[in-house]
């Protein structure tokens, strides 16, 4: 990457109006692609790095900020982990990527985060010739249509589902075909996604290891935390010394 191309991921000095998204769209003859990886994270895993990743290649994107959902739509009656740890362990999963930012901007905003408004007050901050990708899982991506403001996620973003491999699309895309508005979605398979925020949590409340699952960093902090059933067992502790603390 040259120089400038650097400079242009850097976050701005303006707390006010970039906060902690990357800065995009200096060069007024140039377009842009923003990732906008949006999820519950709860917790992030490999899948979601790995769709992350794939999207930021075959997309050609500048830079992937993962959005961890402050209070999610849909899970309104459903316990989810404090946005706060979520947005931690987010923050640790993805700080090694050069190209990976994690931003508090869902988790700062007061109520619901609907996605229509999160791409309505991006497209506040960010200029036109950045486009925007949201990035999710398929099974989210297949429900769009039935999100808020769907009319506004379609004017204001392309899509792109990560599936893992063997998915069946057939739903999805009828969905789309009978929407009143015109998506522009694209799929991408990623294996990696057999692995799924559910299953670390099994994982972890019956005390199995997340090792290859999900950054050690991200296992150290849920296990400090005493999230998700976790006794706080020292990391790397052999077995049958559990009460060695
Ligand atoms: P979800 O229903 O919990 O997830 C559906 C499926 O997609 C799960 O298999 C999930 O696996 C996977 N998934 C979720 N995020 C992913 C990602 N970034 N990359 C790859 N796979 C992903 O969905 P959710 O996490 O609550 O919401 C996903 C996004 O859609 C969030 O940004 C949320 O704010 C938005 N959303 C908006 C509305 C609305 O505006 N009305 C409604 C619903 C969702 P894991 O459990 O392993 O992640």
């Amino acid at each position: 990457m040259d120089s400038q191309a650097q400079g242009e991921l850097q976050r701005s000095d303006d707390p006010i109006v970039w906060g902690d998204l990357p800065q995009l769209g200096q060069n007024p003859a140039r377009i842009y692609r923003l990732g906008i990886m949006g999820g519950t994270f709860d917790p992030i895993h490999n899948g979601h790095l790995v769709a992350a990743e794939a999207a930021f290649d075959r997309l050609d994107l500048d830079v992937v900020v993962f959005m961890p959902a402050g209070s999610p739509a849909f899970k309104q009656d459903k316990k989810v982990t404090s946005s706060e740890d979520r947005y931690a362990m987010t923050l640790l999963a993805t700080s090694d990527n050069p190209h990976f930012v994690a931003s508090r901007f869902e988790v700062d905003r007061e109520g619901i985060t609907y996605t229509a408004e999160t791409l309505r007050r991006l497209r506040a901050i960010y200029p036109d010739n950045v486009e925007f990708y949201f990035i999710t899982g398929a099974d989210a991506i297949a429900e769009v249509v039935t999100w808020r403001d769907a009319a506004t996620i379609a004017e204001l973003a392309h899509l792109v589902g990560a599936t893992r491999p063997g998915y069946d699309l057939s739903c999805a895309q009828r969905a789309f075909d009978d929407a009143p508005y015109d998506f522009d979605v694209t799929y991408l398979s990623i294996p990696a996604l057999a692995i799924s925020s559910s299953y670390l949590r099994e994982r972890v409340g019956s005390g199995q290891s997340l090792r290859y699952l999900t950054p050690d960093s991200v296992t150290g902090y849920i296990h400090k935390r005493h999230l998700y059933g976790a006794r706080g067992a020292r990391y790397g502790q052999m077995r049958g010394d559990e009460n060695a603390l």
